[in-house]
């Protein structure tokens, strides 16, 4: 269903974009459906040119169905960069109106200033069925503003924040497990203390991943679930949750793979796929790291 190809194409972003329109507008939705259709609109961030009103519409409707799930903040996210991208100003209402959705819920005053702006950019909209239909998305989200605060949005806030709080619990939680070694047990953990059901010990970054049915899922870098992407700016091939992820993956790797990845299947190597892709970025690591291949030969020695 997702498309594969690895340059910039509008077609095939519009496409993805499409399809997930498709399956948006049915009126009943599950978690899978909410999954697929992220994953449709990830496809038409990562496939569409950089700086177009194509990606401008993809990250648009990404922030709808945020909105849908109640991902606030991280449609406010998609709604900005939608937003510095966009010269329509149709779409500038359209995307101003799920911000004030959003803001509201999250219990923020800044609704009313946002407010203004869809008043600023709906007076720049010329006339005919277009602007009537602003105009009733300006009026559902002034609404929105009256009625009283979201409670539930609140609590879910509240949600991410405790298990973000399990995390960062737990990285500073390092002096009570320590990894070992031993011939018997091999590698393993020792503990210091008890350890409750579902408590987190270790949070390890990966060295690597390459995971191309889901690469509009997870971050290439460091495999985080995709709320936001980061596409590269010239391949499909891999995508990122932050800017921060892109510019390492860019110093260590992707700067050598990203014109190579799409052609890796016609690599001559016994195991094509992703182990060859994987294989290829972990020898690129290799040799920025030791200098060339001489030193990289004498290393491993
Ligand atoms: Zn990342
Ligand atoms: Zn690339």
């Amino acid at each position: 269903m997702y498309s594969f190809v690895s340059g910039k194409n509008d077609l095939v972003s519009a496409k993805s974009r499409s399809d997930g329109n498709k399956l948006f507008t049915v009126k009943t939705h599950n978690a899978s459906v909410h999954y697929e259709i992220l994953q449709l609109y990830n496809d038409s961030i990562a496939c569409a040119p950089a700086g177009s009103e194509t990606l401008a519409a993809a990250y648009a409707n990404k922030a709808a169905i945020l909105l849908h799930i109640r991902k606030f903040r991280e449609c406010i996210t998609q709604v900005d960069k939608a937003f510095k991208i966009t010269t329509s100003s149709s779409l500038k209402v359209k995307l101003l109106c799920r911000r004030v959705q959003c803001l509201t819920a999250l219990g923020s005053p800044d609704d009313t200033k946002y407010l203004e702006k869809v008043r600023f950019w709906l007076n720049k909209v010329d006339g005919g069925m277009k602007k009537e239909a602003l105009i009733k998305l300006m009026s559902k989200s002034e609404l929105v503003v009256q009625n009283k605060r979201d409670q539930n949005s609140m609590k879910m806030e509240k949600k991410n924040a405790k298990s973000m709080k399990t995390i960062a619990e737990a990285e500073e939680r390092k002096d009570f497990v320590e990894i070992a070694y031993s011939g018997k047990h091999g590698s393993h953990l020792i503990a210091s203390k008890d350890i409750r059901p579902g408590e987190i010990l270790l949070v390890e970054k990966s060295l690597s991943i390459i995971n191309p049915a889901q690469k509009f899922a997870y971050c290439g870098h460091c495999s985080s679930f995709l709320w936001d992407l980061v596409p590269c700016d010239f391949c499909s091939s891999v995508c990122f949750c932050s800017e921060q992820c892109k510019t390492e993956a860019w110093q260590y790797y992707h700067d050598v793979e990203c014109s190579i990845m799409p052609h890796s299947s016609l690599l001559h190597v016994p195991t094509r796929g992703p182990y060859s892709q994987l294989g290829l970025r972990i020898l690129i690591m290799a040799l920025k790291q030791s200098g060339n291949i001489t030193n990289l030969k004498n290393s491993i020695k």
